[in-house]
């Protein structure tokens, strides 16, 4: 709404690349079906874009953490599945039901919630997911628990069990054996629900992670995210399939000036000029995204096709960079903090490295205020 952003810092997301990552990763885990994980805003790139870009190629469905987020899918237009990764929370079944999201369910008082709100709108039998947990404790169900809920979402004229799921804990960590514990796990809680006469229609496990590194756990279904986005799981497993980054961080330079040596830059004077040099102001800055570590941690960003440096510390609006003594940058260039630039490129996972943490991190914490532009 109103008029376009008037700041010239901008978030790019490629549909193109995204589609490209789906239809490599269906590849990959043939013949087992992708559902594309869109929570948290498409981790960061505008969830809507990533959904229908995901769907063209191929995926079956969609999987969200919120049924806000579901919502949000609803009010684009979008009508593909769209499944809940946890149990709704305390009086959402409604909400759940007017947008046709697939639950999952771990409770005995979830599974009773859900089937009075599909009752009472009269739209039964519901699909709902059993998950189990097999070892993340995080959310799930003991093995026993499950044959418990899977039972009453069996016995539930208003329900139907549409599948039985569990989460992965370290199938970014290709070394571990934990995986194939987790899917013994699996199996045998499959085997006990089976025994107590609770048929499992469907298994799913495997994440991005467990799509690209472990066959076993591919089952009937992946559910991915991370790889969706172009982004490698773990530096164990970056290259193994082809993947291309969807989103670019833009901006402009601002202001140009020379800084004198012996000056310093930017709050607690961190940067100090030991040559006469032109900084770049760049209108970017830790409420965006960029974090005031990065700096520290000797981040790059392109301009022109180069690496430079930030130089001194990331403020909330702006950042500013080292051109060198004779760079030839002016107002209005073009600044790539993450994406590529000519024959350059910074990574989400480059600052990850930078930053101790997870590509994840990186782009979930892009700044709400930068527009998103679909390329
Ligand atoms: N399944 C569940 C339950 C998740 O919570 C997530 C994301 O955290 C995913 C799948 C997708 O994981 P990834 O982004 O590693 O592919």
């Amino acid at each position: 709404t109103g008029a376009p952003p008037a700041r010239p810092t901008w978030i790019e997301v490629d549909p193109a690349a995204v589609a490209h990552n789906v239809s490599v990763l269906r590849a990959h885990v043939a013949p087992a079906p992708l559902w594309a994980v869109v929570k948290a805003d498409g981790y960061g790139h505008g969830a809507a874009t990533v959904a229908r870009a995901a769907l063209d190629a191929g995926a079956e469905g969609l999987a969200v953490a919120l049924v806000e987020e579901a919502e949000e899918l609803r009010a684009a237009g979008i009508d593909a599945p769209v499944m809940l990764l946890s149990e709704p929370p305390p009086g959402g079944a409604d909400r759940l039901v007017a947008a046709a999201v697939e639950p999952t369910a771990y409770s005995i008082e979830v599974v009773d919630a859900v089937a009075d709100a599909v009752t009472a709108a009269g739209r039964g039998p519901w699909p709902v997911h059993l998950k189990v947990d097999t070892g993340m404790h995080r959310v799930g169900a003991t093995p026993e628990v499950a044959v418990r809920v899977g039972r009453a979402v069996a016995d539930h004229p208003d329900l139907r069990l549409a599948s039985v799921w569990t989460h992965l804990a370290v199938a970014d960590e290709p070394a571990s054996d934990f995986t194939a514990e987790q899917l013994r796990r699996f199996d045998a809680a499959c085997a006990e629900l089976a025994a107590a006469g609770v048929e499992v229609p469907l298994r799913h496990a495997a994440n991005s992670a467990g799509a690209i590194a472990h066959p076993a756990a591919r089952l009937d279904r992946v559910r991915a995210g991370i790889a969706v986005y172009g982004i490698a799981p773990s530096p164990e497993l970056a290259g193994l399939v082809d993947l291309r980054p969807a989103l670019r961080l833009v901006s402009r330079v601002s202001h140009v000036k020379t800084v004198a040596a012996g000056g310093a830059i930017s709050y607690g004077q961190r940067y100090q000029v030991t040559r006469d040099t032109t900084v770049a102001t760049v209108p970017v800055g830790y409420a965006d995204g960029v974090r005031r570590s990065l700096a520290a941690a000797g981040a790059e960003v392109l301009i022109g096709g180069r690496r430079l440096p930030i130089a001194g510390t990331v403020t909330m609006d702006q950042i500013t960079v080292d051109c060198g003594p004779d760079a030839p940058v002016a107002r209005g260039d073009e600044v790539v903090l993450l994406g590529r630039q000519g024959d350059e490129e910074v990574t989400a996972e480059e600052w990850a490295g930078l930053l101790g943490t997870i590509g994840y991190e990186v782009t979930c914490g892009l700044g709400r205020r930068v527009p998103r532009v679909v390329v």
